[in-house]
């Protein structure tokens, strides 16, 4: 098996080199990673500017890929050709906080994973409930240990087709980590507050702060596994359909109204 490992904290956190040596004993491995911390960045694909890969060694030694791109240019860059084997599975993180409910679609852990969907390819998106402390501060044995089990039952298992793995894993030593837990997405509550300053030429600029985010321990879902002191693995996909919506819209308008779809409409529309 062709493991490829990234991450969104860049190449030289403590996390992915933890991640690529839990892997290593499953196959083959490349590590790809941005060239610095992506975190909250998102699924990102980069047109405007080229991408640079270079070539450099981990902390251990090993060679790794680093690219200026996002997490998910990385995935891209490696799916796409860059990476002369194919990848059989797309391992990204250990990020140093947790990733759980509404947090997916900031993470770049996470839609690291996502891009490998889009290009047919299975992904396990790892973060560790570390909180406030330091990447560096943080022992991520119990989140390779539980990572390898994923993998594991994923090698044995499959995937369906367009799924995707979340796996959150407390931050506890292994022995008290009570299980592993399938759940489905919990609620974030966010606590962001607007920061306004002023520069020291006068002008206003604006900084997104505020607390972490708390959540809502609900059994069944994710945030309730971590609030339990389980290890979490939520199966996500791509396809954000509201399929219970498509039946409470069906009595909406859906004709060409002529008052709303009138050429003299459009003309007055666009004539800046
Ligand atoms: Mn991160």
């Amino acid at each position: 098996m062709h493991i490829l490992v990234t991450n969104d904290d860049g190449i030289t956190a403590p996390g992915l080199l933890a991640l690529a040596q839990g892997m290593a004993r499953f196959g083959e491995v490349s590590v790809l990673a941005p060239d610095h911390d992506w975190s909250g960045g998102g699924h990102v694909k980069t047109l405007r500017r080229p991408l640079r890969v270079r070539r450099v060694r981990l902390a251990d030694g090993a060679y790794a890929l680093t690219s200026d791109g996002a997490p998910s240019d990385c995935v891209a860059l490696g799916l796409m050709g860059l990476l002369p084997r194919k990848v059989d599975l797309i391992v990204s993180g250990i990020n140093p906080a947790a990733n759980l409910g509404h947090d997916v679609t900031y993470s770049g852990t996470v839609t690291a994973v996502m891009e490998g969907i889009i290009w047919g390819t299975p992904g396990i998106a790892l973060s560790l409930d570390g909180g406030d402390l330091d990447a560096s501060e943080l022992d991520y044995t119990p989140a390779v240990a539980v990572a390898a089990q994923v993998v594991e039952s994923f090698m044995r298992h499959g995937l369906p087709k367009g799924v995707f793995l979340n796996v959150n894993v407390p931050n506890e030593p292994l022995h008290r980590i009570r299980g592993i837990c399938q759940t489905r997405q919990g609620l974030r509550v966010y606590r962001d507050r607007l920061d306004r300053r002023t520069d020291p030429r006068g002008r206003d600029y604006y900084w997104i702060a505020g607390d972490r985010p708390t959540g809502i321990p609900k059994e069944g879902t994710d945030i309730g596994a971590l609030a339990e002191g389980y290890a979490s693995v939520t199966p996500l996909k791509l396809d954000l359909t509201a399929y219970e919506a498509l039946d409470t819209m069906k009595d909406w308008e859906w004709e060409p109204q002529p008052a709303l779809w009138a050429n003299g409409h459009r003309d007055t529309a666009i004539a800046y």
